[in-house]
């Protein structure tokens, strides 16, 4: 570039004015930007994230402890023990995931039989230490009793494909 040319785009600040020019022109653009944790994208029904157990309406748990889904999982992340209750139904004592093996494949909630261990929308469990990845039963049930709601719409959405 000559040394008149460079001067006059000096003097003029013409590259400042264009710069500001691009700058004003996208202020009335829509925004591609999420403004994240306040506005979040759309997720997909087929999503897997936080796992929970399910329950049935009245309150029973749906799991039945055919062990599949620990048979499954190839992180082998999934521990489970059951015992036979005074019913004579079959109900787990003890149902872990360590979430800190767990690779999010979906594996265990293909394989449930009765749509009880579920990975779903929730992508926000972020820890600081690693025993709060160490999941418990309780823990799963509390997930699952707190997004039902959206676990059962993402498994109707789902249902017509599966
Ligand atoms: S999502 Fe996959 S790795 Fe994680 S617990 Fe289920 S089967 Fe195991
Ligand atoms: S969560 Fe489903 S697959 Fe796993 S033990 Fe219970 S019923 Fe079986």
């Amino acid at each position: 570039m000559s040394f008149m040319k460079r001067s006059s785009k000096m003097l003029l600040l013409s590259e400042l004015i264009s710069g500001m020019a691009l700058t004003f022109r996208y202020m009335f653009k829509p925004k591609v930007t999420v403004n994240y944790p306040f506005e979040k994208g759309p997720i997909s029904p087929r999503f897997r994230g936080e796992h929970a157990l399910r329950r049935y309406p009245n309150g029973e748990e749906r799991c039945i402890a055919c062990k599949l889904c620990e048979a499954v999982c190839p992180a082998q992340a999934i521990t489970i023990e059951a015992e036979p209750r005074s019913d004579g139904s079959r109900r787990t004592t003890r149902y872990d995931i360590d979430m800190t093996k767990c690779i999010y494949c979906g594996f265990c909630e293909e394989a449930c039989p009765v749509d009880a261990i579920v990975e779903g929308p929730n992508f926000e469990f972020a820890t600081e230490t690693r025993e709060e990845l160490l999941y418990n039963k309780d823990k799963l049930l509390a997930n699952g009793d707190r997004w039902e709601t959206e676990l059962a719409g993402r498994l109707n959405a789902d249902a017509p494909y599966r």
